[in-house]
């Protein structure tokens, strides 16, 4: 299985860091197969919960030039989460192909202090990004400040690298010199602001370990001038615990999966 052409990206690296199968799944089976495609799209909440944070952020930030009123703020939220998050849960209890969460597809119950949490999450973030020193600074302007905002309280293990990765697409770009550009890991939930400098430095060393981990994803092509992967040069990994959480572990573990499936609709006993 093919995809036109091979782009590195921290999600890629992870995904292949974690279990090469699922690398294949997502970046190679699921470009040809529409049901792969469909399990790699599939949400589990806390990522639910940042997608949500993410777009009532982007449209902010694209449709206003100052910050929104008291009022206006609070009415983004209670769309957020009374719009939003309303109609993303219905249309996954339905079976939708644009929004199916993790857990109605593999049938993980979701008790009601899990929504509330979520709910909770979703709303502490939009607020907290309400009142950020960033935002204020993004309406002024003048510098170049790239900022990955998060809902989860924990540095990711490639966060990092990932907003270094942003601020040498900036630097690529033109928009700014590297020692004019900062870099921000906002943590809305806490909240916590991480803010570093970039430079030259930094910049060589990402590159660096983009090249060698682009290396070491090709070398499991059958072809890698083409792009071309087998599944079996991708091996499972044996680890029940990441497996249960994985999107794709209906095509690893078709029948554990039917008897989950089977016991979650039977009949409570009398
Ligand atoms: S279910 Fe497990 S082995 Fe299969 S792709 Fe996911 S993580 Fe890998």
């Amino acid at each position: 299985m093919g995809s036109s052409e091979f782009s590195w990206s921290v999600s890629r690296h992870d995904a292949f860091a974690r279990c090469r199968r699922r690398y294949f799944y997502s970046y190679y089976a699921a470009n040809e197969d529409p049901e792969i495609q469909r399990l790699k799209k599939l949400s589990a909440l806390p990522m639910w919960a940042g997608s949500v944070v993410h777009e009532t952020i982007e449209a902010v930030l694209k449709t206003r030039d100052a910050l929104p009123s008291p009022d206006e703020q609070e009415a983004l939220i209670r769309a957020a989460v009374h719009g939003q998050m309303l109609t993303d849960w219905r249309e996954s209890e339905a079976g939708s192909l644009r929004f199916r969460l993790f857990e109605h597809e593999y049938q993980v119950a979701v008790e009601p202090d899990d929504k509330k949490i979520l709910v909770g999450t979703v709303m502490r973030s939009l607020r907290n990004f309400f009142k950020s020193p960033i935002l204020g600074e993004a309406f002024a302007a003048g510098r170049v400040v790239i900022v990955d905002w998060k809902t989860g309280r924990g540095e990711g293990k490639f966060s990092e690298v990932q907003v270094a990765g942003y601020a040498l697409y900036a630097a690529e770009q033109g928009w700014a010199a590297p020692e004019e550009i900062q870099t921000e890991l906002a943590y809305l939930a806490i909240p916590r602001y991480v803010r570093r400098s970039i430079d030259r430095r930094k910049l060589d060393h990402l590159r660096s370990f983009v090249a060698k981990s682009a290396k070491n994803m090709r070398a499991l092509l059958l072809d890698p001038l083409a792009n071309l992967a087998r599944r079996e040069d991708f091996p499972m990994i044996d680890r029940p615990q990441a497996c249960r959480r994985c999107n794709f572990r209906r095509l690893c573990f078709p029948r554990a999966d039917e008897a989950a499936v089977a016991a979650a609709s039977a009949p409570l006993p009398a």
